[in-house]
């Protein structure tokens, strides 16, 4: 009886190398996602590293094609490679989009943190790029980078600072963990601000916002603190780490859009926060206010109309035109609406709450400073408009 045992496993075995050689041969041999050549190497082996294809087309050109997740999908082509060659020499890189347009105007940097625009030329959605490569790699990007350890990093060091507490909130599709920053107190019935960030994984400056939206609101200056007093604070960050973590243009590991899944929760994500905040509201307290960051062309801020029926039905309009008080040479653009039924975080909220919520949109080019400034007084003005607002039922 051991026999024929013992052929089954040797037979099964056998065909399992010579399926993983037959994979690894057509891997070697295509130029399918294999971008190690002779004298250059673009390599994408680290946290949001993308590229799709690469090919060789002379000795110092070659042809890079971005290609989403799935598709249907809006052009939002993510890439992020490091362009290594051993000794100094010319590249020439022209970047395609399968069938679709670049958005993400190139940025360069010799060390993953500090950034620089690189010089480009964009004709018929052929942008292309010159390297005077040396021996020391050159990191390339669509926006500057930040990771899921970055977020990590960024909480712990808030934490360590006693500014709030940094938790596991749950799991992702692909079981990496969703973090929550929560400053709150005991008391019982407080109203909660909802900060939430990164359902769009290269929406980058949507996510250099939420750093000092979130800094001014845990922060100890006196207005803070009386918000604090009032409000409890949670601020989730990175809902979509798997979609980071492999440079996704903007769905999860499920290929799914999160900011379409809201009231529907098929995916992991979304349920997580759904269920935090129905425990929230099971033990008495209440939602007051959510802000979702991310990025599109222009600044804009998306809010629900005052009329919709919802609580304190004039704090976001009274809020950005507060904000919109505070620039001479900048517009604050409040763009109300309604979208029922589609799954987008602010409608679920204004919906399932009755309170407002908005998406927070910065735009993809926006001066890295100006992010900040804008950040840190919608921060403020929020925390004194809410401090005026009366409190949720
Ligand atoms: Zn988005």
């Amino acid at each position: 009886m051991l026999f024929p045992y013992k052929l089954v496993t040797a037979v099964f075995y056998t065909g399992l190398s010579l399926l993983f050689f037959t994979a690894c041969q057509s891997v070697s041999t295509s130029n399918e996602n294999n971008c190690h050549f002779a004298n250059v190497k673009f390599e994408t082996d680290f946290s949001t590293g993308r590229l799709d294809r690469c090919q060789q087309l002379s000795d110092t050109r070659f042809l890079l094609t971005l290609r989403p997740e799935n598709r249907p999908i809006n052009d939002s082509a993510w890439y992020a490679f490091k362009l290594v060659t051993q000794s100094p020499q010319e590249v020439e890189i022209v970047m395609e989009v399968e069938g679709g347009k670049h958005r993400y105007l190139p940025k360069v940097s010799r060390d993953g943190e500090i950034w620089s625009l690189k010089e480009y030329k964009l004709r018929s959605q052929q942008l292309k790029m010159h390297f005077a490569a040396t021996d020391q790699p050159i990191w390339v990007a669509g926006q500057e980078i930040i990771d899921n350890q970055d977020y990590l990093e960024w909480g712990e060091a808030l934490m360590a600072q006693g500014k709030a507490n940094h938790e596991q909130l749950g799991l992702s599709t692909e079981q990496r963990p969703i973090m929550k920053l929560e400053a709150s107190t005991d008391k019982e019935g407080k109203e909660w601000l909802l900060v939430l960030g990164r359902q769009h994984p290269p929406e980058l400056t949507g996510a250099m916002a939420l750093f000092p939206f979130s800094e001014v609101l845990l922060s100890n200056t006196q207005l803070a603190k009386e918000f604090r007093e009032r409000f409890n604070i949670v601020i989730i960050p990175n809902l979509n780490p798997d979609g980071v973590e492999v440079g996704n243009w903007r769905h999860n590991a499920n290929g799914v859009d999160l900011n379409r899944d809201w009231g529907k929760f098929k995916q992991a994500e979304t349920r997580v926060v759904a269920s935090y905040l129905e425990r929230l509201i099971a033990s008495g307290d209440k939602i007051h206010f959510a802000v979702d960051f991310h990025s599109t062309r222009k600044d804009i801020f998306y809010t629900m109309p005052s009329d919709y029926g919802l609580q304190n039905p004039q704090m976001v309009e009274h809020w950005l035109d507060e904000l919109d008080n505070q620039y001479t040479g900048f517009k604050v653009i409040q763009q109300p609406g309604n979208n029922p039924d589609i799954g987008v975080f602010k409608q679920y909220i204004a919906d399932k709450y009755g309170v407002h919520a908005i998406t927070y949109e910065m735009g993809d080019n926006t001066n890295r400073r100006f992010i900040d400034n804008l950040a840190i007084n919608a921060a403020n003005s929020l925390m004194q408009t809410m401090l005026a607002s009366k409190p949720v039922e």
